[in-house]
């Protein structure tokens, strides 16, 4: 089975540079017109410029397919509604949108000013948020929508100098939580990408070419195309980088149950072992199952089944 894009409009954000690029040129090469985004800014998203984008365009043309640059800032939304706009009066209709665009303002979260949070997780998280906003509507009405946000084992799992970053790329993950929920009646699936691959935000943390040379965009891309196929996933983080792909998953443990008269902070502390005991784990798939759990284990110390 060959996935194809035919037909189908893509948005890519922050599709000038590293994986974005590589997104935005597999889907085009896969039949789908693509919109390329991108402010053309610094890593630390300074500047602007329009000529990363156009070259991209350029290559997707000259190979054949079907493109169009777009210069909205993600971070805000006025100009991701006019982008849309834009999409809807040339090609009708929005099938994907990966929401890509991204910056970095690394520090140690002491030394960090409050502006540079402020300013990542506008990018990262209100980028985010703008774009699927703008397009929700246009795939709920299409009944068929497939939404991409990139998070990062920055967010999952924390990284030394990137609060600001793990915390918007986290936020994403709960993002999409809620939007495959809402979603899922129209036909629009979510899911997260956490990648690790050789761009200009990383060049400088992995010094050796070797292995730099490995970490391609391309093996990251790879898992992107399968996330936004028609028969792709729902509600998955896809861990890509170097050829390995895993995913990343939420379980909670079965816990503990105390009484009224136990429940004390001591208690809590004192079984923290069987708290933290993995047997029985479970990946919850809405925040209500969680309550339900929980009831039922309290209802059932009544002797209701
Ligand atoms: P990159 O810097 O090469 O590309 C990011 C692109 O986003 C740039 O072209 C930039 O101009 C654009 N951009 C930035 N701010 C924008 C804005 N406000 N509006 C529109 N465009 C904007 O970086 P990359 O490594 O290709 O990263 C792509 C995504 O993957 C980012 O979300 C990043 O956080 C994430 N990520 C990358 C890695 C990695 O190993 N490279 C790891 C984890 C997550």
């Amino acid at each position: 089975m060959t996935i194809r894009f035919d037909g189908q409009v893509a948005i890519v954000t922050g599709a000038g540079n590293g994986l974005g690029r590589c997104h935005a040129l597999a889907l085009a090469a896969r039949g789908a017109k693509v919109v390329i985004n991108d402010l053309g800014g610094a890593r630390d998203g300074s500047g602007a410029s329009s000529d990363a984008a156009l070259a991209v365009v350029a290559e997707i043309e000259a190979a054949g397919g079907e493109a169009m640059a777009n210069g909205a800032n993600v971070a805000k939304f006025d100009e991701v509604q006019a982008m849309v706009e834009q999409v809807m009066a040339k090609w009708g209709r929005i099938d994907i949108l990966v929401n890509n665009a991204g910056i970095l303002r690394d520090k140690s979260f002491g030394k960090m000013p409050i502006e540079d949070f402020d300013l990542v997780v506008d990018v990262h998280l209100m980028g985010a948020a703008n774009c699927t906003k703008a397009v929700w509507d246009i795939m709920k009405a299409q009944n068929y929508g497939r939404i991409v946000m990139t998070s990062s084992s920055s967010g999952i799992y924390g990284n030394f100098g990137q609060t600001n970053y793990g915390a918007a790329k986290m936020a994403v993950v709960g993002f999409m939580n809620t939007l495959c929920i809402e979603g899922e009646k129209y036909g629009i699936k979510t899911n997260c990408l956490a990648p690790t691959a050789a761009t200009r935000m990383t060049e400088d943390i992995i010094p050796d070419q070797r292995v730099l040379d490995l970490m391609t965009p391309e093996s990251v891309t790879a898992g992107l195309v399968a996330l936004v196929a028609e028969d792709g996933p729902n509600r998955s983080i896809l861990c890509a980088g170097a050829g390995g792909y895993a995913r990343t998953v939420v379980y909670e443990t079965d816990g503990i149950y105390l009484t009224p008269e136990e429940q004390t902070p001591e208690n809590v502390l004192a079984n923290w072992d069987k708290i933290d005991d993995a047997t029985n784990q479970q990946e919850l798939k809405a925040g209500w199952m969680q309550t339900n759990k929980f009831v039922a284990k309290a209802a059932k110390s009544l002797g209701i089944e």
